[in-house]
């Protein structure tokens, strides 16, 4: 589904209501990690996601730190300085001054909580009903959903 800019600033501020920013600790920790100085102060992560062990709310950190399973932290930053986009996204709407780029992926996510260890993973590879982040501002501004979240947004965008 293709957005226009109308549309896209309402999903926009429905994406904003239901992620959580990066706090300010967290930005020096994964500025560390990635030995950049780029500010990370764009990066949002869904709301309400508990972890099934100690049920504390899932943040950008451990977000980031979960994806180090799979990226070194080179390839992270790599990823995050430049504008490479992920193969096989649909992209819903392009991005302007106002508004940035939506692209929806579906994506397995699993999520190791930073606190006590446990492995939280999304549903399954289709419906992922957590897959929501905005990626920090040198790329792109880009927001980053599931199909899943892109229609719950649609929904409480109309509203
Ligand atoms: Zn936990």
């Amino acid at each position: 589904m293709q957005l226009d800019k109308d549309q896209a600033k309402k999903f926009y501020e429905a994406f904003l209501d239901d992620t959580n920013p990066i706090q300010p600790h967290e930005e020096i920790i994964i500025q560390n990690i990635l030995r950049t100085k780029t500010s990370q102060s764009g990066w949002r992560f869904k709301k309400g996601i508990h972890c099934i062990g100690c049920k504390k709310e899932l943040t950008v950190l451990d977000l980031v730190l979960s994806s180090f399973d799979r990226h070194s932290p080179e390839d992270l930053r790599e990823f995050l300085d430049t504008k490479t986009f992920n193969e096989g996204a649909v992209i819903a709407y392009a991005g302007d001054d106002e508004v940035p780029k939506v692209q929806i992926f579906n994506h397995r996510l699993m999520i190791r909580c930073t606190s006590c260890g446990e492995e939280n993973e999304s549903a399954n590879l289709t419906g992922c009903d957590y897959y929501t982040y905005r990626r920090p501002p040198l790329a792109g501004l880009l927001v980053s959903v599931s199909q899943t979240c892109f229609d719950r947004l649609m929904v409480a965008a109309k509203d």
